[in-house]
This record gives C-alpha cells, structure tokens and sequence, in this order.
C-alpha cells in the first residue's frame, strides 16, 4: 500500500542530478537509476511516479512516499487567439506565479516567473504593485517549464525559455542557476545557453555572478530610460544603482562571455519615448556590442500611463537606427489574455481581496 504523502514530501525538481543520485544509493539503487528517473521526467513527461514502469516497485514507491512530482497545480489555463498560452499557477501555499508558452514557427519559448511578487518598483509593470512576498525555490521555476512542456505534441519541446515573468531573477540566483543549468544539461532538458535568457532590472553584482557562473546564458537588461533622472522616475531602484554602474557590468558579461547584451527598452508614451530619448540611448550604446529590444508599454489595469502610438514608436527606432544600434520591436504575443508579465496574478489577488472585504 502507498502511503499517503506527508507534509515532509520533498519537490523532486529540487534535487540535481547529483543530489537524486545520492538519494538513490541510499535507497540502496545504483546511482543510474536517478538518470532513468530524470529522463522520465524531463524526456518522457511522465505524470506520475507510478508511469515510470522501468524502475523497481519498491522504488516507485518510495519516490511516491518521499517526493512530489510536481508540487504546484494549474488554476487557470488561458489560450489566446495567437495561440500563446497562459497558466495562472499555485504553489504549495496558496502563492501564484504565471507563466506563459509562446508559439512560432519552428520555435516555442517559455516565460517563467522566479518571485511571487516583485521588489523593484518600475511604474509600468503590473508584477511590483503589491511588493513581493517571496523567492522561488528552483523545484518552482522548473516545474513552470515542465507544466508548459507538457501542452505540447510528443513531437514537439520547448526551444527557448526566457526569464522574464513575475519577479526580479538576478535576487534570487542561488535557485535560478540550479534550475537553468538542470534546463541546458543533455538529462535534463538539453536546450543550449544560447537559447536561455535572463532579463533583468541592472543588479549589477548579480549580472557579475551570472558572468563568472561559467555557462554563456544570454543576458538582457531591461533600461527603459536613457539617463539617471528619467530612469529612477521609471525604475525606483535605480536611485541606488545608477545606469553607469550597470552598463560596466554588462560590458563585465560581454568580456567573459562573448554574449552579445540585449537592452530592453519599454516605450511608455509621452515618458521616455522622444527622439531626443532615443539619441541619447544610442550615444550610450554605439559603441558597446548592444543590442536594443524596445516594447511598446502592455496596457495594465489600473495604471493610467500606457504605450506609444505606432508614429512615435517609429520615429524612436529610426533615430536610434541613425545612432548606429541595432534594434528591434517586440511583437506582441497573446495580447488578448494579458499576457504581459503579472497582470493575471494581480487580478487574481484582487479578486480575492474584493472577495475577502466583502
Ligand atoms: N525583473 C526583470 C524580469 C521581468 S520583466 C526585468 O526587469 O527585466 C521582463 C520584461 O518585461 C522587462 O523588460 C519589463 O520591463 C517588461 N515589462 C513589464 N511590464 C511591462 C508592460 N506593462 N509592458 C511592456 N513590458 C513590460
């Protein structure tokens, strides 16, 4: 008989390889039973301990007693008309993070959130109103991407993750790295660095950690602002940080790594999205090996700032082009599911405030 799980039950997903290995010697099993183990999960996207019908019984069961396969469950599953797909997930103590599975030819990227909540402020994001509650445990993050996986064909998998939904991912490294590296190794889900990006706000001794980590994962930065001023306005956490700073520790991780730095840039109109904004950012950008991804500003609820017209989005990419960088627009994915980072998490807890006040 199975016994029941306890509150003690561990989240597999937060052992690496060598952990699980370890937990399988002392199970008296030779260490390779942890690779079978892995490519069950991750290659063969079982449901359940019980599917993986090449192990021992007795092992099966004591994985059953002692682990959760996947500890967190899907509250809601949106399904945008692009076909972008949205899960609203909750973790083991009542927490929510979203996370999102985009589509396009020959390519399936995943976003993942790595905080419930998030500390840094900026005015235009709808992941930060409510502050943040607390890290992601690297079991958390992974099984977001697992959960996504999961929602496609046998003959499909995930191409491309990106770090970019609810939370700040460089505050909390220490998960993140385990996680992203089980992602790249060939027993987990063998995805090449190059195809792992990690966007954040600019902590610079977090982008100086991820640069010695010894994998080139790619790194983008999110600066939203060409100068100190207009930054800390958008980005408060930049009061105590400053662009220069930030700037010098990606030119830090394009040394070690070779990767060439994205800079992120949401245009908020009337904010930060003048020619003259645009000269600027590119007099800063020349001559680094940069590259720029602006993204006109996702409409939030209950923020009365919102995105340029399609003219000033224009006029700004082509000022910057005769600045000599390269750039790009983002297309927006599964804007008819609020698929901009946080907004299904925060409509969530609001409803259950107004639910709890009345
Ligand atoms: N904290 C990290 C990662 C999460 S946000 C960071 O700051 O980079 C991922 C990207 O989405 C960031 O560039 C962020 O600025 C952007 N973003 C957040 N809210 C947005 C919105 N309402 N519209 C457009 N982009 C948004």
């Amino acid at each position: 008989m199975l016994t029941p799980l306890t509150t003690t039950s561990r989240r597999l997903l937060d052992l690496d390889r060598a952990r699980l290995s370890g937990w399988c010697e002392e199970q008296g099993q030779p260490a390779y039973r942890a690779d079978q183990i892995r490519r069950w999960v991750f290659g063969k996207r079982a449901a359940t301990f019980d599917a993986m019908h090449d192990l021992p019984a007795d092992l099966r069961s004591r994985l059953q007693t002692q682990f959760h396969l996947f500890e967190s469950t899907v509250v809601r599953h949106q399904t945008a008309s692009d076909r972008t797909e949205k899960l609203l997930v909750e973790l083991a103590d009542g927490e929510h993070v979203e996370c999102v599975l985009m589509r396009e030819t020959g390519r399936r990227t995943v976003c993942i959130s790595t905080q419930v909540g998030c500390a840094m402020g900026c005015v235009f994001c709808a992941s930060g109103l409510n502050g943040v509650k607390r890290n992601l445990a690297t079991g958390e993050i992974l099984e977001q991407v697992l959960r996504l996986d999961r929602l496609l064909p046998a003959e499909q998998r995930i191409t491309n993750v990106v770090v970019m939904g609810i939370g700040e991912p460089l505050a909390n490294l220490s998960a993140l790295l385990p996680a992203l590296d089980t992602l790249n190794e060939k027993g987990g889900l063998g995805l090449g660095a190059r195809r792992i990006t990690v966007s954040t706000v600019g902590l610079p001794d977090g982008i100086r950690r991820l640069a010695v980590h010894g994998k080139a994962y790619n790194l983008a930065v999110s600066l939203h602002a060409p100068d100190d001023e207009l930054r800390n306005r958008i980005v408060p956490v930049n009061a105590r940080i400053g662009i220069a700073e930030i700037l010098s520790a990606a030119d830090d991780y394009f040394a070690a790594t070779g990767r060439r730095v994205t800079y992120e840039y949401v245009l908020i109109g009337g904010l930060n999205d003048a020619e003259e904004h645009a000269r600027t950012l590119g007099q800063l950008l020349r001559n680094r090996n940069a590259h720029v991804n602006l993204i006109p500003m996702n409409p939030v609820a209950p923020l009365e700032i919102g995105g340029p017209s399609a003219v000033q989005t224009a006029l700004f990419t082509a000022a910057l082009q005769r600045e000599g960088v390269n750039v790009t627009v983002r297309k927006r994915k599964g804007a008819d599911i609020d698929a901009a980072c946080g907004q299904l998490r925060l409509q969530t807890e609001s409803q259950l405030v107004s639910l709890g006040g009345s």
